[in-house]
């Protein structure tokens, strides 16, 4: 008997070790990122029509446009990421969909 949540192997690559469960499997955060990623919608940019890129940044997952540069984020987003946008020197549009 274990009484202490050990560090399983994620199943999804199968190789980096997590304490994190996604959907009762062991999942690393890299792995997450990438399923949440996966099922997110394509939007598509307001301004020029562009398919958004979809970019991450630990766990914040964002929609750059590839020709205006313009960054779309979803609801919840702005405030962690509005510092790092300043930064960076972005094109940040405040709409939250
Ligand atoms: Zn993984
Ligand atoms: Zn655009």
């Amino acid at each position: 008997m274990n009484w202490f949540k050990k560090k399983k192997t994620c199943v999804h690559c199968n190789k980096n070790k997590t304490r994190r469960d996604f959907e009762n499997q062991p999942t690393c955060g890299a792995c997450q990122t990438k399923i949440l990623i996966s099922r997110e919608p394509t939007r598509i940019c307001p301004v020029d029509g562009a398919t958004l890129l979809k970019e991450h940044n630990n766990e914040i997952i964002i929609d750059r446009c590839p020709t205006c540069k313009g960054v779309w984020l979803d609801a919840g987003e702005i405030e962690a990421i509005k510092e790092a946008a300043k930064q960076e020197g972005m094109a940040v549009g405040m709409v939250v969909f």
